[in-house]
């Protein structure tokens, strides 16, 4: 029954280890077993690998590379919370940035992994926000409990 917890578990190693290897310090403050979360595994990981992948490109070229993510609940949500000290993401795009395709890098295949993630949340009755911080970026994914449904 605890399937969702260790799938998570797996993807922050695995994106620890990537982390490690690009010299970024990156921290995890994991409060919650995930019980009741409203998603498939394979769902969670996709959303919130794409969430960190987007972390990683966004401090590469920073001097301090920082990413923390916390994972929490409340009585309704889930809360995945990954942010990274790096650039704001400029005001006019902010809303953009969860379209099919849209991307401001030079890459291949590029411009899914948010609207991918904003898809499987808004199916399920969650979200996903884009917050600008002082010194850096914070994504905010709520994922609803099944029990609350
Ligand atoms: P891609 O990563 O392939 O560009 P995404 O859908 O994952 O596509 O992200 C869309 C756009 O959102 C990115 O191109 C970037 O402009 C912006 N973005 C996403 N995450 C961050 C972040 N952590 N910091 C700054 N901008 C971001
Ligand atoms: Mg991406």
């Amino acid at each position: 029954f605890k399937t969702k917890d260790i799938a998570v578990n797996a993807l922050l190693n695995s994106k620890y280890s990537i982390a490690k290897i690009k010299n970024i310090d990156m921290r995890f403050d994991v409060r919650s077993q995930l019980e009741y979360l409203d998603l498939m595994p394979h769902e969670i990981t996709q959303i919130l690998g794409n969430v960190i992948d987007n972390a990683i490109e966004a401090v590469e070229g920073e001097e301090e590379k920082i990413i923390y993510i916390k994972v929490y609940e409340d009585e309704i949500y889930y809360h995945f919370d990954v942010y990274n000290k790096g650039p704001n993401i400029p005001e006019e795009i902010r809303y953009n940035i969860f379209d099919y395709g849209f991307s401001t890098k030079q890459k291949e295949g590029r411009g899914v992994g948010l609207y991918i993630a904003n898809s499987l949340l808004s199916a399920k009755g969650g979200k996903i926000e884009a917050v600008n911080l002082d010194d850096g970026v914070e994504f905010r994914i709520y994922v609803k409990k099944t029990s609350s449904c």
